[in-house]
Order: C-alpha cells, then structure tokens, then sequence
C-alpha cells in the first residue's frame, strides 16, 4: 500500500483537483513548480533558517513523566505549542508564502474560520511585508474578536464573508471566488491538507518536519527512532499529516487519529467526519465530508475552533479506508478533562484541539514497556475563555 499522493494527486481513492475550469490555470502552475521550487537547496535552506530562528524549531519531544506515570506507559510529548504564533499551522505559512515569493505573486489570500489560519497567514504576510487578504464568515468574526484584532494589528485586510451560513465554508467561496479574478498577482495560501491537488501534498510535506524531528529526538531519547504509537488530533488533517509523515511506511508503528465527537456521533453535533461522512467533493478534493442525502454539507459541531471542519483531508479518507490510520473520537467533555488533567500534571495548558488527542490516553491499551508520542499541535491560550465557564460549571 502506498499513502504518499501519485502523479493524478489521488491518495487511494481520495484527492485530485474538482475545480472550476477558471481554476486550471492558477492550479496548473502551482502543480508545475511547486516540487521543484521547495526540493531546491536553496529554498530548503530559508526554510530551515525562519523554522529555527523565528519559528523556533526544532520543538522539543518532552518526556511526560507524572503523565507516563499515571498510564503505567512512556508519553512523549512532541511540544508544537512552543512554536511562535503557538500552534504547528505556522510551519505551513513560512513554507507556501516562501513559494508565493518565488512564483513572483504579490498579493496573499486565505479563508479561516477561528481565525487560528488567518492570524498564522498574516503573520508571515508582515514577515514578507506582502499584501494580505483573510476571508471570515461575519458570525466569525464576531465569535473569534481576539484573533481579528490580531490580524488587522499584523497589518492583513479582513474581508467578511455575508452569503449562507456565514461560517468557514462561505468565507472558502469567496476566496476561491477572489482567486478566479485575480490569477496573475494573487497566492491562495491554504491552511491544512486539504483543497484540490498539490494542496495536501504541499502542506503535508510542509509539516512533515515535525516527524522528521521526532526520529531524531526518539533515537536519542529511546535509541530507536520510531515509537509504537504516534496519536494526534483531526480537524483538516495538516498537524497529524506531519506527525505521521515519516512513519507512514513504517508497519511498526501505529497511527491514531483522534476526531472531535463534539456532543457525541450519535447527536448531530458532532465533526467525526470520519464516523458519521460519507464520500464527495468538499473544497476541490474527493474525500470524506459531512453532508446531509441532497449532498449539502452539514454544519459541524466541536467545543474546539480548529476541528470544527465537515471533511478530513484526502490523505486520512485514505488512512482510514486502508485501515493504515486508527480512527477514533473525543467528545467535548472528554477533552476538557484531558485539559484539566495534563495541566495539573504536567503545567501545560494544551490548545482544546490537542486535548482531543491527549483524551485517546483513556482510551486505547499500551504496554507499560510502549513508547508513545502525542503531538501537542498548540497552546491553550486562544482557549482560556472556554476553560474558565467550564471550570465555573463545575
Ligand atoms: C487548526 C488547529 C488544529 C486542526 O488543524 P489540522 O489541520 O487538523 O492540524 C489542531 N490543533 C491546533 C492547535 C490548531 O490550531
């Protein structure tokens, strides 16, 4: 079995480009120059510098001691909460707008919906002092207020995105509606492994330097340079693309997807596109989506921003299909408590999006001799609002 993309950009079953033919241009030179562009020595070397002096890579892979002790096991935590900005998108945004500089485009644009992906994109958009663009749905935008505040500081335009559920998937049609009147200056930056081909490929390969550094760290750490099991969280796929990366092709080591079961998969607020999807054609790409029998993508639910999204990419339809990755879910509750409890344990308050992941801990069985690395895809900060009415529920 193969899980990297092949020429077509399928996955399996999953990916390629459904776009509008207004598209085939803008996709067509992306396609054409993006391999070549980021394998050059030279672009391989700014990436590698801004990782390490702005970014602040490599993260360290922490030995979670009082958490290893409380599961009779060895948890590592791969620490992408210490990036700048405080989550693993930022590894994505150094690495395409390095590329939009080098096909020449000047003018940057992207949608986000809790304004995690935004925030990222203007950040590196005043890096490169280039012109920046961040579709919001307007129920957005009044929702995730901080991080608009933080987007405008950081110099970016954000455009309100008025039509349907004036959520995530309508400030996506604007974009992409931008990008068909503006195919000569304008870079569409997108935010996780998903969209049309070369999209996921590019983030994927982006952020795979997160598994690249755990082999290194684990060879040290543990003298092998795999662990049994790595885990990380779902929404669009892009922390635990890079978490799997160089493991994919490793039988030994197994790969565990958490998604959001936000209420539950039994209710309908959930965002287990895995569970509950079924396949189509989300954002330009076939894969796995959340969509009603009429094919209208249904609304998602998740107490976390980031996973709060009615597809996976084309690489997990994938994994799950093939049976490679193991899919499981997190309710809500279940990553509050996995928040509470790590911070108590450890003193790191995880992003919600990452509790999901540190939640599968109560959930699958390991040996007391495993090694098992859980990716900290980001920092509780952006969440503290949401913690604090829990705690005063409790
Ligand atoms: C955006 C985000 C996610 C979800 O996105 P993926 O593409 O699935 O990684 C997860 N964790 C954090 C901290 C995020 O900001």
């Amino acid at each position: 079995m193969n899980y990297k993309v092949n020429d077509q950009g399928f996955y399996g079953d999953f990916g390629g480009a459904f776009i509008p033919e207004m598209l085939y241009h803008n996709l067509n030179e992306l396609k054409e120059n993006y391999l070549q562009i980021i394998e050059s020595d030279e672009f391989q070397k700014e990436f590698k510098g801004l990782l390490k002096e702005y970014v602040g890579r490599p993260t360290p892979l922490y030995f979670a001691k009082r958490l290893s002790e409380k599961y009779n096991t060895n948890v590592f935590l791969k620490r992408e909460d210490l990036n700048h900005t405080g989550a693993h998108k930022i590894n994505n945004t150094i690495g395409q707008i390095l590329l939009a500089k080098r096909m020449n485009k000047k003018r940057i644009i992207a949608e986000t919906g809790a304004g995690q992906h935004g925030v990222a994109t203007a950040t590196v958009c005043a890096l490169m002092n280039l012109e920046c663009i961040i579709y919001m749905g307007e129920i957005d935008i009044k929702r995730q207020a901080p991080n608009v505040a933080r987007m405008k500081m950081l110099g970016a335009e954000v455009r309100p995105a008025t039509s349907g559920s004036k959520t995530l998937k309508d400030a996506t049609n604007e974009a992409i509606r931008d990008w068909i009147s503006n195919p000569e200056t304008t870079y569409y930056l997108i935010g996780s492994v998903v969209g049309p081909h070369p999209y996921p490929d590019m983030v994927a390969r982006f952020q795979s330097i997160i598994s690249k550094e755990m082999k290194a760290q684990l060879i040290e750490k543990t003298g092998r340079d795999y662990p049994d099991k790595v885990i990380a969280c779902v929404g669009g796929g892009s922390n635990a693309a890079g978490a799997f990366y160089h493991y994919m092709d490793n039988e030994k080591v197994e790969l565990i997807a958490v998604e959001a079961d936000g209420l539950g998969i039994e209710t309908d607020k959930t965002a287990a596109t895995t569970q509950v999807g079924t396949e189509g054609i989300i954002h330009g790409s076939k894969t796995l989506l959340m969509q009603n029998s009429e094919g209208q993508i249904t609304e998602p639910h998740s107490i976390s921003a980031g996973l709060d999204y009615p597809g996976v990419g084309p690489l997990h339809a994938h994994l799950f299909k093939s049976g490679r990755g193991t899919f499981i879910g997190a309710t809500d509750k279940e990553a509050l408590t996995a928040a509470y409890q790590i911070t108590k344990l450890e003193g790191i308050i995880p992003a919600l999006e990452s509790s999901h992941a540190l939640a599968a801990l109560e959930k699958i069985e390991f040996s007391s001799t495993e090694n098992i690395v859980i990716n900290l895809s980001g920092r509780g900060d952006k969440d503290m609002e949401t913690y604090i009415k829990e705690m005063d529920n409790e």
